[in-house]
């Protein structure tokens, strides 16, 4: 890897570790940059920093920007001064349209949202990749050079990843998505970007082909290392570590440990679940919620983590086949087992079938329930929310909405806890599944108007990671 052995040794910065075993313990600058373990593992902390009960009581009615800080600093310790850290949390939250950055809205029941959707891409990415981009070009310009971005994306990410890295200097942004399979909001807010540090690819292949061409990409080292390649999926675990924060703040609001149910793709969101809670965040439980893509609630439900055909729904950010945060749940599952975790995950490439142990899937289940939902139920649940408050919600969050309905017989054997359902899309990103459910459009906010006048750029290419290599490389020398 490019970075290797560039940062100083300093005793004090917390280390990370590939959940695979084989990589370096890495400090927060070198995982930030990577992204992937070399090892081809994914980064976590070597230990998890803990917060005590008071400390997280405190948090009630901070600024979030503080919380932000308090958290973070603990795992960028060592490799950005407070300082620094202060002032790209700072720039990171400053074009959010909600001073509280996450605001937690009742909707009667004991039920609420947790509405991650301010940000400029209009969807909860934008909390932690506006964080990544900050710190991503000042690690650049401490450490020199350039970095290469490639991101393969199912409409979210690619567009969160554009409003945090165009036009920063040293950086060249990749995006691929997987063509016709994105809202066109989605798409619009991705090639519209006039930056040059832009491109964007609509690949023929679904969300799974694309990321398995950036896997691709990163293990041909040798192309890895010439481009300075780096990833802004959540397997990069500054993404996980930014989510954890809006658990805490939603925690410290409501007094109370909260189910959080969780829509579901990739598994990072809820995953920064698992982290704030082994940081010494109490939580009843985390609810998965899927789509038909129900490879997550397959896993919890059935013991069997195996990937599907990959489904197109209302919901396309979710429409995954393979849930790549869930390598980090597993490592804990098993007690950080790395061989026992590396392994599974090779049979799981191989075969794409993991069975799980018993006992693996007993820790999994003490702190996870799973539920999918379809199409037809998804678009009940905008309406009966519509009909029942008035608030028109997108249908990521109608997934969460599901789930949280399906758990009246859970709930009735566990200690009563307020239900926090993170709303993770603004509904005017999905207007056409809105309409169909309410049969009214939802109203355009400010940042998206103008959006379908601008022209696109963007570039269609086959499903073959050669073709894809060579584009970046002539991009480059461009
Ligand atoms: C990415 C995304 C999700 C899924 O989050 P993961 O971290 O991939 O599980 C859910 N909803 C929306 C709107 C998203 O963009």
């Amino acid at each position: 890897m490019a970075w290797r052995g560039l940062a100083p040794y300093n005793p004090l910065q917390m280390k990370f570790i590939s959940t695979r075993g084989q990589a370096a313990p890495s400090s927060f600058s070198d995982v930030l940059l990577a992204g992937l373990a070399p090892d081809g593992g994914l980064y976590l902390p070597q230990s998890w920093p803990q917060f005590t009960q008071a400390e997280i009581a405190a948090f009630k009615g901070a600024r979030y920007q503080d919380v932000a800080f308090a958290i973070l600093s603990r795992f960028t310790e060592g490799s950005f001064s407070d300082t620094e850290l202060r002032v790209a949390i700072e720039a990171a939250y400053a074009d959010f349209d909600a001073p509280q950055i996450a605001p937690l809205v009742e909707v009667g029941d004991g039920r609420y949202l947790l509405e991650l959707f301010h940000g400029p891409t209009l969807a909860f990415k934008d909390i932690a990749l506006q964080v990544l981009g900050q710190l991503f070009s000042r690690a650049l310009k401490a450490r020199g050079g350039r970095a290469t971005i490639v991101a393969a994306t199912s409409g979210d990410t690619g567009s969160a990843a554009i409003a945090a890295l165009g036009g920063l200097p040293n950086i060249d942004v990749f995006v691929m998505h997987p063509k016709g399979r994105v809202s066109d909001v989605q798409r619009l807010q991705m090639t519209t970007s006039t930056h040059a540090n832009v491109h964007n690819i609509a690949l023929e292949g679904s969300f799974d082909d694309a990321q398995s061409i950036v896997k691709t990409l990163f293990s041909d080292t040798a192309f890895a290392s010439q481009v300075s390649l780096t990833a802004v999926n959540s397997i990069n675990f500054a993404r996980i570590a930014a989510q954890c924060v809006y658990y805490f703040t939603a925690t410290a609001q409501l007094g109370v440990p909260a189910t959080f149910v969780v829509p579901t793709g990739n598994f990072g969101d809820i995953f920064a679940g698992e982290a704030a809670w082994r940081m010494g965040l109490n939580a009843a439980r985390f609810v998965i919620a899927t789509n038909a893509n129900d490879i997550m609630a397959r896993a919890l439900n059935e013991g069997v983590y195996e990937s599907g055909a990959s489904h197109a729904t209302l919901s396309p950010s979710m429409d995954i086949q393979v849930a790549s945060n869930f390598e980090r749940a597993l490592f804990e599952a098993c007690d950080r087992d790395a061989d026992w975790t590396a392994a599974a995950m090779s049979d799981f490439a191989r075969d794409r079938r993991l069975g799980i142990p018993q006992e693996v899937l007993a820790n999994l289940r003490a702190r996870y329930s799973a539920f999918a939902a379809d199409d037809l139920e998804t678009r009940e649940a905008i309406a009966a929310v519509y009909r029942q408050t008035g608030r028109i919600i997108d249908p990521h969050t109608a997934v969460g909405v599901c789930a949280a309905m399906n758990l009246g017989p859970l709930q009735s054997l566990m200690p009563p806890s307020p239900v926090v359902i993170l709303s993770t899309a603004h509904p005017a990103k999905f207007p056409d599944a809105v309409t169909q459910a309410t049969g009214i459009a939802p109203p355009e906010p400010p940042r998206l108007a103008g959006l379908k006048n601008l022209s696109e750029r963007l570039e269609i290419l086959a499903n073959d990671p050669l073709l894809i290599k060579r584009f970046i490389s002539s991009r480059l020398a461009a």
